[in-house]
């Protein structure tokens, strides 16, 4: 755009110099003038005072001059006289010559008597001077010399003034220097001032106005990028009315390619993952199905993978869909770039990902990229604010040896994937076929595990727990039981898992609370008051907000009294909880008790144990089989003692079978046993009968 402060800054520039070089000379010019005209009207002033003093000296040396030489005139006692009498006039004046020149053009005076006789016919002055004219003429940085003596650099005014006769007619010429130095000294100074005031004037000026421009460029500056946008905006318009126009006009054509692109988008989202963009299921299947009937024929080996998320649950529940969705197109993002051997890559729904490799040589080179897999999860997501830790397990089927079909590979590529999970996060594992037999028995007891609480196939027995110094009964833990009529016996180890994953564990759960309450407060009526009575806590139990809500109305409809009642959790129990403090605090706030099971086996901090509402510790049984053989062990039950004494917990040691380890634990202070060696968990009656005679 057209640049108004550049252009203002260069324009005045030259105006600036222009008005200088003018009204610099200008001044002085006028100046110079004005001096002329001034030391003029001196210089005639003086010649009338010369005419009016010396009018009879002088009209007798007009006269006499005449046919005289220089010489002679220089000699004439007229001249003497009228040097004495100019010399006094000139006394205390500017003037310094003085000469007096003829009508006929010869100097018969001067103050410098080398003058006399000098020609002055061709001086312009004297002869505008004989025309009856006054005239001057102003020499600059002259040398002269006067009576005084030599002066040099002077500035001297010549004046030619016409000396009239009695009828008027002109008889000679006077002509005056007069020394003009100091005005002229006075003028330079003046002129300095004048050029400096004139150029701060203008350079006041230029600055209030380069201001003032420098303003109006930027509102024209505005105003162009409000043109501009006007104008842009005015050109979209066009063009989307060029557009509409244009669209109108093929509305027919239009149409056909709509219709023809909405086939490739439906196209596209029939064999896409709209989410992530990946291949979708069916594209798998397909693409798989291609690759099998190629593979046969050419007798290659494919391998399937399958890749499931590790904490997807997780992330979804605690943060959010908007967030899992967005961690599923990172995870996609991730595979697609940094595993790159793979085939085929899709998304099959969820958090489950699956990927082709074809033409397989051998398992090594699969195990590789089932490697790449899990690393491409090492480094965390940023999501956001959230920085999420994720780990991926990997099933691996084999294309003959695992399977010769697309589900059946599929299958087994899930079956391995879960075999994964179990051996723990961040794995991949190879499919075998036992895998199946175990998936297939798994499925089998997960079916039968449905319907054994309607089937009443469970039972909780008791386990007495004993008071170390006294041998009394001070309390019991229940424990589960299943009879199956078609598996027999299944102990608590083997359904509890699957009942937790297929969330059997809520109904089952609160099956046993109630049931253990409501045995517990009929021994009451029957006169066999158990002190205390622990139950086990499944981590899926807990998550439940719910619970706490659930165990107060088992509480209230049995009438168990809260105090007699304990709660037992592991650490990972809580560590898998996400407010797990808070969720015991609103527990104890109940009036129950809670016990830390398995106590020695988890990672607990000292100082989040101290944070617990727990008051009772139970050491773990692997430690009490060491008493005796492992001194590591004793140290370990040494050192759980000593903290729970100076935390204040009760302790609680399991799994004791021997009277050599009771005695040990009664010497490190522990308060109660639970073991074989005071009997197994037993069923309710039995319970009774042992222990209602004892106490
Ligand atoms: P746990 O809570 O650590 O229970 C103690 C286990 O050790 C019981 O096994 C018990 O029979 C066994 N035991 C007790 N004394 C001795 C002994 O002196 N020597 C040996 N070798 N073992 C002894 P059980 O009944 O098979 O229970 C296994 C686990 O199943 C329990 O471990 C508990 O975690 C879980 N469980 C049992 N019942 C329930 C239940 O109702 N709910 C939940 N969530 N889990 C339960
Ligand atoms: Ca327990
Ligand atoms: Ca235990």
């Amino acid at each position: 755009m057209f640049n108004l402060s550049r252009y203002f800054s260069t324009v005045s520039f030259i105006l600036i110099v222009l008005a200088a070089g003018v009204l610099g000379p200008l001044y002085r010019e006028l100046s110079l003038r004005q001096i002329t005209e001034l030391a003029e009207s001196r210089n005639v002033a003086m010649a009338q005072i010369f005419e009016n003093t010396l009018q009879q000296p002088l009209a007798q040396l007009m006269v006499g001059s005449l046919g005289r030489d220089a010489d002679f005139l220089r000699q004439s006692p007229e001249v003497g006289v009228l040097r004495e009498s100019v010399a006094a006039l000139m006394r205390n004046t500017a003037l310094i010559q003085v000469r007096v020149d003829s009508r006929l053009g010869m100097t018969v005076f001067s103050s410098d008597p080398a003058q006399i006789g000098a020609e002055r016919q061709a001086v312009p002055g004297f002869r505008a001077a004989m025309a009856g004219m006054t005239g001057s003429e102003l020499q600059q940085h002259a040398r002269f010399v006067s009576f005084d003596g030599e002066h040099t650099d002077v500035h001297v005014l010549t004046s030619y003034i016409p000396v009239l006769g009695e009828r008027g007619a002109v008889e000679g010429v006077f002509e005056l220097v007069q020394d003009v130095t100091p005005f002229m000294q006075q003028l330079q100074r003046s002129l300095w001032w004048v050029t400096a005031g004139v150029f701060a004037v203008f350079s006041l000026l230029f600055v209030m106005q380069y201001l003032v421009v420098r303003r109006a460029q930027r509102i024209l500056e505005e105003q162009e990028g409000r043109l501009k946008s006007a104008r842009d905006t005015l050109e979209l318009q066009v063009e989307a009315r060029t557009e509409e126009l244009k669209r109108t006009n093929t509305q027919l054509q239009g149409e056909i390619t709509e219709r023809r692109q909405a086939e490739s988008k439906l196209n596209y989202l029939a064999y896409h993952d709209p989410l992530t963009g990946l291949a979708n299921r069916r594209c798998f299947i397909e693409r798989l199905e291609q690759s099998l009937r190629e593979s046969a024929e050419e007798d290659y080996r494919l391998a399937i993978l399958f890749v499931d998320l590790d904490q997807f649950k997780q992330v979804n529940d605690s943060l959010g869909h908007g967030i899992g969705d967005e961690l599923l197109v990172a995870v996609a993002a991730r595979l697609s770039e940094q595993v790159r051997l793979v085939d085929m890559l899709a998304r099959l729904g969820g958090d489950e990902f699956i990927c082709l490799m074809e033409r397989v040589r051998g398992e090594e080179e699969v195990a590789i990229v089932a490697g790449e897999i899990i690393d491409a999860f090492e480094q965390p997501f940023r999501l956001g604010d959230n920085e999420l830790f994720l780990s991926a397990s990997v099933g691996v089927s084999l294309f003959p040896f695992d399977g010769g079909t697309v589900v059946e590979l599929m299958r087994n590529a899930d079956t391995a994937m879960y075999r994964a999970k179990a051996v723990g996060r961040g794995n991949y594992h190879f499919y075998t076929p036992e895998m199946t037999r175990d998936a297939q028995e798994r499925i089998r007891m997960e079916n039968l595990l449905r319907r054994a609480l309607e089937n009443e196939e469970f039972t909780v027995h008791l386990q007495p727990q004993v008071d170390t110094q006294t041998g009394r009964l001070v309390g019991a833990e229940a424990l589960l039981r299943w009879y199956s009529p078609e598996l027999g016996m299944v102990m608590p180890s083997r359904f509890i898992p699957l009942a937790e994953d297929s969330g059997i564990i809520i109904p089952l759960g609160t099956w046993v609370l109630r049931e253990t309450c409501r045995q517990v407060m009929q021994w009451d009526k029957g006169g066999f008051a158990l002190p205390m009575v622990s139950v086990n806590l499944s981590v899926k139990q807990l998550e439940r907000p719910e619970f706490p809500g659930v165990l107060r109305e088992i509480l209230d409809e049995t009438g168990m009294t809260p105090g007699r009642l304990k709660l037992e959790l592991t650490e990972s129990v809580l560590m898998g909880v996400g407010d797990a403090c808070g969720t015991l605090q609103r527990l104890r706030g109940l009036g129950i008790g809670l016990a830390l099971d398995d106590f020695g086996t988890g990672y607990s901090s000292l100082s989040y144990l101290k944070m617990l509402p727990v008051q009772q510790l139970k050491i773990d049984r692997s430690f009490v089989t060491g008493i005796g053989k492992n001194t590591g062990d004793e140290a370990i039950i040494r050192t759980v003692m000593q903290l729970a004494g100076s935390l204040g917990f009760e302790v609680v040691a399991e799994g004791v079978e021997t009277a050599g380890q009771a005695a040990f634990l009664a010497e490190m202070g522990c308060q109660q046993l639970q073991g074989y060696l005071h009997g197994g968990a037993v069923d309710p009656a039995e319970f009774r009968n042992r222990w209602a005679q004892h106490s």
